[in-house]
């Protein structure tokens, strides 16, 4: 830490309850090994304080902050701008401060589309099944369409979330030339059948993470065929019951979100720098941090 000078730019992460969270770590390992001028810092910011807290960003000069829940779309009346990426999704998770304007993105469907093409599967011309439509299905949809995806069906369960999940298919339809479609996860046969004619699906629910640990949403191997790629956004634990079935049933390409996790940082992280984050170490960081 003594590269800390009268120099260096902070960056925040506003959220509640956030002392939990691995991008203090990612960051501040990435600075540190490219010798970059700036210190990440996570400070507990419910949404009566997000006003004050963004005022800050302002008074100190910040280069910016992430945000996390409760503060995705509270935070916009206080931006300045917005970004395609956060526009489309209504959400923010990275603030980027330009001389006192303060523009909103989302990151995480960058991070979910450039960890499966790192991995070797482009989104362009594909069809995908995504469950789930929230913090992280909604931007997973979103940028999966402006990068080219043809189809997307998103199944959701009819509950809160559902009138979210028709907003998001419409704005797809409306914006993109991307084919979107909502489906109530009820509709087990349609699931079924949109298995068997999708490229990649994707879980972005959170079964299958504590306290769901033992559950999937998908449990007929049968409905897996092999070249289907399967992601799951859960990455803890690192092998969900979803995964484990997906690769019983002979699935060569199943992935959980630890890679989406890393690259929704290294995409804030290059708005902030204009650096590429040093994937590898960042990685072993928060390997090492997670066994402490
Ligand atoms: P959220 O609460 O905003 O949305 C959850 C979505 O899943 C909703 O559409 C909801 O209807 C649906 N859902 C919830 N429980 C369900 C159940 N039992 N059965 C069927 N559908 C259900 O949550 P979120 O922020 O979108 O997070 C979802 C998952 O994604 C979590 O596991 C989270 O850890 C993970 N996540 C991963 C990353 C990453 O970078 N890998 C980023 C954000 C979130």
């Amino acid at each position: 830490m003594t590269r800390i000078d009268g120099h260096t730019y902070l960056i925040g992460l506003m959220a509640y309850p956030i002392r939990h969270s691995m991008s203090p770590t990612m960051h501040n390992t990435a600075f540190e090994a490219l010798n970059l001028n700036f210190v990440y810092l996570a400070f507990d910011v419910p949404e009566e304080k997000l006003k004050d807290g963004v005022a800050a960003i302002r008074t100190l000069e910040m280069r910016g902050s992430n945000v996390s829940m409760p503060n995705k779309q509270a935070i916009i009346p206080y931006l300045d701008k917005l970004d395609i990426s956060a526009e489309l999704n209504q959400a923010v998770n990275t603030v980027v401060n330009d001389h006192g304007i303060l523009t909103g993105y989302t990151t995480d469907g960058v991070g979910f589309v450039t960890d499966l093409k790192k991995k070797g599967h482009e989104v362009a011309g594909k069809k995908m099944v995504l469950i789930g439509a929230g913090g992280a299905g909604t931007p997973i949809a979103t940028q999966s369409a402006l990068d080219g995806l043809s189809e997307i069906r998103i199944f959701n369960r009819h509950d809160g979330r559902f009138g979210h999940a028709q907003e998001t298919v419409d704005i797809i339809n409306q914006k993109t030339n991307c084919q979107a479609s909502l489906t109530d996860l009820a509709d087990q046969g349609a699931l079924q059948e949109a298995l068997a004619w999708a490229d990649i699906f994707c879980d972005a629910t959170g079964v299958g993470m504590k306290p769901l640990e033992d559950q999937s949403l998908v449990t007929d191997p049968t409905w897996f065929k092999k070249d289907l790629v399967v992601y799951d956004t859960v990455y803890a634990p690192r092998e969900t019951k979803l995964m484990t079935i997906a690769k019983n049933a002979g699935v060569a390409h199943v992935y959980n979100g630890l890679g989406m996790m890393i690259e929704q940082g290294a995409a804030a992280f290059r708005l902030w720098t204009g650096q590429n984050m040093p994937i590898d170490l960042v990685q072993t960081a928060i390997e090492q941090k997670d066994q402490q």
